[in-house]
């Protein structure tokens, strides 16, 4: 039995399920979950001493990839002078200053410890601000695990949604409107009918986890202009793509092709933390002003802007910041993709692929999808076929179709060329 295995034995005799977050226990692809021991660069090596080019990055967060001798530096440091206090910090303010540099949407941040919490405080910041209850999310976009986001689909576009988790009772979600991804039509027909009831509109602009879906910029346009016009707030969820698919985010990408375009409130997790807990929620000086102390939205965290993480997140933020850093991954990030499309065409296997700065998706269909209901009419097994043979090659890939991957930093034209030919080996033996 591979250490893996007895490992995985072992965690699921105390754990859930062998894991602390679901994704982790490779039940969508099926197999043992590989136990990582340790990781530098591109690298990962798990419990048996295999290697791995890894394309998870944390889900995200590893962009300068694992072990920046820079970083580490930094958290040391921070480690040394204390791990929690419990009382502001100076680094806080340096962070936020940062995020604030590189985010011209917002004015003011408050830091937290996970996308999750940042996303589900933003809602009742929405809501607090607007005096307003329905929300609107869409099919397919994940904003972390706050009750009154598991949710799915109504019947119709008048109705709200269905809990996706046991444990929600149907009250938490009767405010949560769930719509189809770039579908204009819908959302203008949600204004119409309930416009002034809508605290704010939620989306993954560049979604990751539906593998790698654009928002339209029409849709953009759209959504942002009917927020405008009916006073509800439209959030743009960066998680996943803040200060990875670009050193403006996502909505940089928006702003330079819809003119005078900004989301009145953004969240951030991952990359802001460089890999350590950390995650933020922004807007104006007027909708922050309402949060707790200064005003009646409640909201706080023990370790929230925790000096360690911060320290961890400054270095990482600063590190992007060199000049080129993005025109490098974002080359590498498609070589990669290009590759994938090349050798997969040369195998006489469909694939489509998507990136944007480290951040990339694929598909085996001859198109891209543009909402959730096509990402899962591709199916799973090619993917989980494909899943496997890669990782037999030590090639770490997202386990799960619906799942965005990363570039880092640290991934090397060789990473890239040995990655592509384990593909090309695993598309001819599809
Ligand atoms: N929002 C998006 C877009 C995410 O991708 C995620 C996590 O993957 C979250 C929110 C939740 O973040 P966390 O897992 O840190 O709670």
């Amino acid at each position: 039995m591979s250490r893996n295995a007895q490992l995985f034995e072992r965690a699921q005799r105390v754990i859930p399920g062998g894991v602390n977050s679901p994704v982790r226990a490779f039940k969508a692809v099926g197999g043992t979950p590989r136990f990582i021991q340790r990781a530098q660069g591109a690298y990962t090596w798990d419990a048996d001493g295999t290697r791995f080019i890894d394309y998870i990055g944390s889900w995200g967060p590893m962009i300068l990839g694992h072990g920046h001798p820079e970083v580490l530096e930094a958290v040391q440091k921070a480690a040394l002078e204390g791990f929690s206090f419990g009382a502001p910090t100076e680094r806080e303010i340096e962070l936020a200053e940062e995020i604030l540099k590189l985010v011209p949407s917002a004015e003011q941040v408050r830091l937290v410890s996970s996308g999750t919490e940042a996303g589900m405080s933003a809602i009742r910041l929405a809501r607090g601000h607007t005096g307003r209850n329905k929300i609107i999310k869409f099919e397919g976009c994940y904003h972390g695990h706050a009750d009154a986001l598991l949710v799915k689909a109504g019947s119709g576009l008048a109705t709200f949604g269905h809990p996706t988790s046991a444990g929600v009772p149907a009250e938490v979600v009767q405010h949560t409107l769930v719509l189809t991804y770039n579908d204009i039509e819908q959302i203008e027909q949600a204004f119409a009918t309930q416009g002034d009831d809508i605290a704010c509109v939620m989306i993954e602009p560049i979604a990751g986890n539906m593998n790698f879906v654009r928002a339209s910029v029409p849709f953009i346009q759209r959504v942002s202009e009917l927020c405008k016009q009916h006073g509800a707030l439209f959030v743009f969820d960066e998680v996943m793509s803040g200060f990875r698919v670009g050193l403006g985010s996502a909505q940089g990408l928006y702003a330079q092709l819809i003119p005078g375009f900004q989301p009145d409130m953004s969240v951030f997790g991952k990359v802001i933390g460089g890999g350590m807990p950390l995650a933020a929620f922004a807007s104006s000086r007027e909708v922050m002003s309402k949060l707790a102390p200064l005003g009646p939205v409640y909201q706080a965290g023990t370790l929230s802007g925790n000096p360690v993480a911060t320290a961890c997140g400054l270095a990482t933020l600063k590190l992007i910041q060199q000049p080129g850093f993005f025109e490098q991954l974002s080359a590498r990030t498609r070589q990669l993709m290009g590759g994938f499309v090349k050798v997969a065409t040369d195998a006489g296997v469909p694939l489509t692929a998507d990136s944007e700065g480290g951040m990339f998706g694929f598909f085996f269909a001859p198109e891209l999808p543009q909402n959730y209901q096509e990402v899962m009419a591709r199916g799973t097994d090619t993917f989980n076929r494909f899943f496997h043979l890669m990782l037999d090659q030590g090639v770490y890939l997202a386990p799960a179709m619906y799942e965005a991957g990363f570039v880092s930093a640290a991934h090397t034209d060789q990473d890239i060329a040995d990655t592509v030919a384990a593909a090309a080996n695993a598309f001819r033996r599809l």
